[in-house]
């Protein structure tokens, strides 16, 4: 078969999760609700327990405890996510992002029109 169809390695998962949760944080709402913001850090908390990569898992649970889900607006929810993938990215040697460049990364398209 061909090699989309095998199991996913650990990088495939993680760049697959990272578009996942960047994405689902850029239509967060920009106003949420009490229930909204509960839900969006409960979300994280789960996640952090099933996530399949033991290493990855422990690693973002202590990640949780130091800077807990900023859930106020899709804003502050996305720079938050932005600086735990920075600091994922940093201890693998891989470059940061600048996070300033998140929403035309993930929601909507680089300034120069590339995405259109
Ligand atoms: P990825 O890091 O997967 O990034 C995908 C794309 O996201 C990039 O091409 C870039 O366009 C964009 N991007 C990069 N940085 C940011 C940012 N800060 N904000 C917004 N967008 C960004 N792997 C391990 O080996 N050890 C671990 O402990 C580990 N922990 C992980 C924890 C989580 C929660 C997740 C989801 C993944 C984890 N991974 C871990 C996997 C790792 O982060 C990468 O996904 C994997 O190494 C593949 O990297 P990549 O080069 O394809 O880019």
């Amino acid at each position: 078969g061909a090699r989309e169809d095998c199991p996913l390695d650990k990088d495939e998962l993680g760049s697959k999760t990272w578009a996942f949760l960047h994405t689902m944080a850029a239509y967060y709402p920009d106003k949420p609700s009490k229930e909204q913001k509960a839900d969006m850090n409960n979300f994280f908390h789960t996640f952090s327990k099933f996530y399949p990569c033991n290493i990855c898992a422990e690693d973002l649970q202590k990640q949780l405890k130091q800077t807990p889900p900023e859930t106020g607006s899709q804003d502050k929810l996305s720079q938050w996510l932005c600086r735990v993938h920075n600091g994922v990215n940093k201890k693998l040697g891989k470059p940061e992002f600048d996070c300033k460049l998140v929403n035309q990364r993930w929601k909507d398209g680089w300034m120069d029109g590339s995405c259109d």
